[in-house]
């Protein structure tokens, strides 16, 4: 597992209320304000803490592993998320199950045509790996987003396969444990289901943390400090670079 970093606790504003100015802006803070800290509540000094914060948190971190120019490793964000893996529940499985039978019997039985081009964004793993998928959370409620367009490609692709054998192909990458209340799929490693058998927004969505570390590095491996955050929290953060994970 990656070595995590947490973040200490913020400091404790020592003055009255109506005595403090944002450090930002300068403006006097509310009573609420005061309260939560030293910045306004204005959405540009929100930012600039924000950034300030995470920056002192990597530049941190990286003292702690003797990491020389922390600078050099771009900062981005992704959501932080628990979870605990389970056996898949029959009820889950059973709902899957119905919805694929739904499914091939309306796709099954398409003119065979080419696998669809890969047009899916270039991935960076290390990000998602770090993550551990918290937006497949989504994917429990809606049946993995199975739909006609994803069992009609994959139909189309083995055209010989009746739908009893397409959902039983669907259901063999059921695995023994995935997290509790998310995707059927959903696994420590990641996502069971091979990427041709997965419906486009499993191929596309990107999150902001991610499209940023993409868009960094431009189909290589960008240097990147991923710091997961939640309920406004820095939770923890990893150095990562072209060789993994900063021991
Ligand atoms: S896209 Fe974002 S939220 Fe989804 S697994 Fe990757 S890092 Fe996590
Ligand atoms: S099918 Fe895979 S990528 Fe899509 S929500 Fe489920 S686990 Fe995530």
């Amino acid at each position: 597992m990656p070595t995590a970093h947490r973040a200490g606790r913020p400091g404790v504003n020592r003055r009255s209320p109506g005595q403090t100015r944002c450090r930002y802006c300068s403006r006097v803070l509310s009573t609420l304000e005061h309260y939560s800290g030293d910045c306004c509540s204005r959405p540009p000094c929100r930012e600039r803490h924000l950034q300030n914060q995470l920056e002192a948190f990597r530049n941190d971190s990286a003292r702690q592993i003797e990491t020389a120019e922390p600078e050099r490793y771009a900062i981005v964000v992704i959501p932080h998320r628990v979870g605990e893996l389970v056996p898949v529940e029959p009820d889950r499985l059973r709902a899957l199950a119905n919805h694929l039978v739904t499914l091939t019997a309306a796709c099954a039985g398409q003119p065979a045509a080419p696998v669809r081009p890969d047009d899916a964004p270039g991935t960076v793993p290390a990000v998602c790996s770090s993550c551990q998928g918290a937006c497949c959370y989504h994917g429990g409620n809606h049946a993995a987003f199975l739909d006609e367009d994803t069992i009609s490609a994959f139909a189309a692709q083995h055209p010989d396969l009746t739908a009893n054998q397409i959902s039983s192909a669907y259901l063999h990458y059921v695995p023994d444990l995935h997290f509790a209340n998310s995707c059927v799929f959903h696994t420590e490693r990641g996502c069971n289901l091979p990427r041709t058998m997965r419906a486009a927004i499993c191929n596309h969505y990107e999150c902001r943390g991610l499209k940023t570390a993409r868009e960094l590095g431009q189909g290589s491996h960008p240097a990147l400090f991923i710091v997961a955050r939640h309920d406004n929290a820095i939770i923890r953060g990893e150095f990562v670079n072209g060789s993994g994970v900063l021991p």
